[in-house]
């Protein structure tokens, strides 16, 4: 009975140290720093392996066993009461973009730091093991594609494409993973997992624009990317009359605009035109052939398809009226990704007993969230990004904001590793 009690009271008092989240947050993002005050810290890179370096001596000041697998994935487990047990795993990655900030990725592994060494702090028990994990190329802009070492992990890609990944020099991944000395062992991945979940900044405008403190997210949008190829006639921009053209160009534009519509006819649809190449691009030829890019993101397979047929359809239309052919064709697609039901409760719950203010939102770009949801239960929390700016040297999120998504996370993780 004492014990019972004991362990009661303890459970409550696991709390985040904001000052000590901060510090860290603060001296990772010395690592790489850019004199404009962003990181620049490319996977696999001295500065990566640095960053990488000082998480696994904070993780193991922190009590934690740190083992690396063979995408030099770095993982800090804190045993639970039940040995046998699979562990609730969170974390994020710690590399960036080349002019990035302080918080995209290094926040959610910091923020997991923080929580196991609160959760030592108050000597407190788990039932099952508590993992935090530092995933390897998350951002994809050393060695595409993005999300490469959780991909390979949740078996989205082998282990084989990863080490064939080269970068601008030529240098491969395997190389460099070996170079900086964090080629671990396969044995070593996450092959189970009771629960991941993933703090990030939100990387957009809507939590601010909302007054919310913590998002809830609920899934990752699903993307479809083709070409729209249009055809007309290069002709004389002089003596051809208006009446008589078949210009690429103005037929490519109203795509450009119905895809514009198109979001305003689909609620939840996000339509872009991202690439225009034209055809001869001389200022004194009619253009005669235009391909634009088709970015079509929505929450659902059937709204996304949809999305994907009204194209088709605008498609068809232009080409009628302009006199031009076009052809639309998807060349790549990203399912939507809803998350798990017990994940998302738990969130909610931890940030309701905190009295933080939330909202439910879907994440519009790649996380490693998306891939583990894959194989295991998976769920993300957002705090808001200044701004709605991210990849960019001025990215900011304030310490309370930090601090407010990490006890969410606190809290979250202690939930699922009670049951
Ligand atoms: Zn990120």
């Amino acid at each position: 009975m004492p014990m019972a009690l004991s362990t009661r009271r303890m459970a409550t008092t696991a709390v985040i140290n904001g000052e000590r989240l901060w510090s860290a947050l603060m001296a990772m993002a010395e690592i790489g720093r850019t004199p404009a005050g962003g990181v620049r810290r490319l996977a696999l890179s001295d500065e990566d392996r640095r960053a990488r370096d000082l998480l696994v001596e904070w993780l193991r000041e922190a009590g934690c066993a740190v083992r690396v697998d063979d995408l030099g994935n770095i993982y800090g487990r804190r045993d639970g009461d039940d040995a046998g047990a699979t562990a609730v795993v969170c974390g994020s990655h710690l590399d960036t973009v080349p002019t990035g900030g302080r918080f995209d990725g290094v926040l959610g592994v910091l923020a997991a730091l923080e929580a196991v060494r609160a959760m030592r702090d108050a000597d407190l028990r788990t039932h099952r093991p508590v993992e935090v994990v530092c995933w390897t190329n998350e951002e994809g802009v050393r060695f595409a594609p993005a999300m490469l070492a959780s991909g390979v992990v949740c078996g989205r890609f082998t282990v084989d494409e990863a080490y064939a990944a080269r970068d601008q020099d030529g240098r491969t991944f395997g190389e460099e993973l070996r170079r900086i000395g964090y080629l671990g062992k396969p044995e070593h991945r996450m092959r189970s997992a009771a629960a991941y979940v993933e703090l990030h900044v939100e990387q957009g405008p809507t939590l601010e624009e909302e007054g919310a403190q913590v998002g809830i997210v609920e899934g990752v949008e699903g993307i479809s990317w083709g070409w729209a190829d249009v055809t007309g006639r290069a002709a004389h921009a002089g003596p051809t009359p208006v009446g008589d053209r078949r210009d690429a160009l103005v037929a490519a534009s109203r795509i450009v605009l119905a895809l514009r519509a198109l979001c305003a006819e689909l609620p939840g649809v996000r339509a872009t035109v991202g690439r225009c190449e034209v055809v001869p691009n001389a200022i004194n030829v009619i253009p005669g052939a235009v391909r634009l890019s088709t970015d079509l993101r929505a929450r659902t397979a059937d709204l996304l398809a949809t999305a994907s047929r009204r194209l088709e359809e605008v498609c068809a239309a232009v080409a009628r009226d302009d006199r031009v052919e076009v052809r639309a064709r998807e060349f790549w697609q990203s399912p939507p990704t809803p998350f798990h039901p017990a994940v998302l409760s738990a969130v909610a719950d931890a940030a309701r007993d905190l009295g933080h203010t939330t909202l439910r939102l879907w994440a519009g770009a790649g996380h490693d969230a998306k891939y583990v949801a894959d194989r295991h239960p998976a769920g993300m929390i957002f705090v808001p990004s200044s701004g709605g700016l991210s990849h960019n040297e001025a990215e900011w999120t304030s310490k309370d904001d930090c601090v407010r998504g990490a006890s969410v996370l606190l809290g979250a993780v202690l939930r699922l590793a009670a049951a």
